[in-house]
């Protein structure tokens, strides 16, 4: 049985001041949420103010991205053994944004997920397809190619520490969400990525779907086989939305 997991990577959104009143905000609508693991990602100048208030109440700090590189003149990086000072527990890496605005290559990600568990920290790698992609019938294609790519470097013995982020490009800040369906024969094939490379701990591994999950569509999308979690852009920036996305069990009968 994998703990589901569900995630907020707020982007360049909130200021710690922002961000430390929604974590009061979000702290009491999910105190009886222990069957889940919650996950903030806030911008890296808010994670120092809200890193103890999460751990207090059992909730994990993110950074929504990191450096390769361990130390030295990286100006505006921020590395690994950073995040894990500040008490981060996860760390997104390979966003879309990232591979796109930053031109970030599978290969740079893998050394990224890494830098991360080298940390301790335990990497969420995502992968999607564009538009254009799933259109001209190469999603799998391209998703076979990520998850090689982006997870080369993780060894056996620590898969079950990543977490797999499935985030259809074409979903993201679309307001147009995959199908529980499409997201679900994407995130068997990539189960089926994950076993070919890691065997029996492959089974372990949780993937998250990620593209305009909100509290309507998002009992739907856990309850598929293989989704064991959410990884929330917009609608994780509002304490009430993203509370009934963590208490997504009491969203049974929600529309699209
Ligand atoms: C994201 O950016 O990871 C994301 C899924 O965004 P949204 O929920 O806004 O589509």
């Amino acid at each position: 049985m994998r703990r589901p997991i569900l995630a907020a990577n707020w982007k360049m959104h909130k200021t710690a001041g922002e961000a430390l009143d929604f974590v009061y905000a979000l702290v009491p609508r999910v105190e009886g949420a222990k069957h889940v693991d919650v996950v903030i990602a806030p911008p890296f100048t808010a994670l120092d103010r809200i890193g103890r208030v999460l751990a207090g109440h059992g909730l994990a700090l993110a950074g929504q991205d990191v450096s390769a590189e361990a130390e030295g003149a990286f100006t505006g990086e921020v590395s690994a053994r950073m995040l894990a000072d500040l008490g981060c527990r996860y760390g997104i890496v390979g966003h879309s944004e990232r591979r796109a605005l930053h031109a970030e290559t599978d290969a740079l990600v893998a050394r990224k997920a890494a830098a991360l568990l080298a940390a301790g920290i335990r990497p969420i790698v995502c992968v999607g397809e564009s538009l254009e992609q799933r259109e001209a019938g190469r999603t799998f294609e391209v998703l076979g190619a990520q998850v090689e790519g982006s997870l080369a470097q993780v060894p056996r013995g620590r898969a079950e520490e990543i977490v797999l982020a499935y985030e259809p490009v074409w979903a993201i800040g679309t307001g147009r969400t995959a199908t529980p369906e499409i997201a679900q024969e994407a995130h068997a094939f990539l189960r089926a990525r994950l076993v070919a490379r890691f065997a029996g701990s492959a089974e372990r591994i949780r993937i998250q779907y990620g593209g305009s999950v909100k509290p309507e569509n998002v009992y739907a999308l856990m309850a598929q086989p293989d989704i064991d979690g959410a990884l929330v852009g917009g609608a994780s920036l509002d304490p009430t939305a993203f509370a009934r996305i963590v208490r997504f069990e009491a969203e049974k009968g929600g529309a699209q």
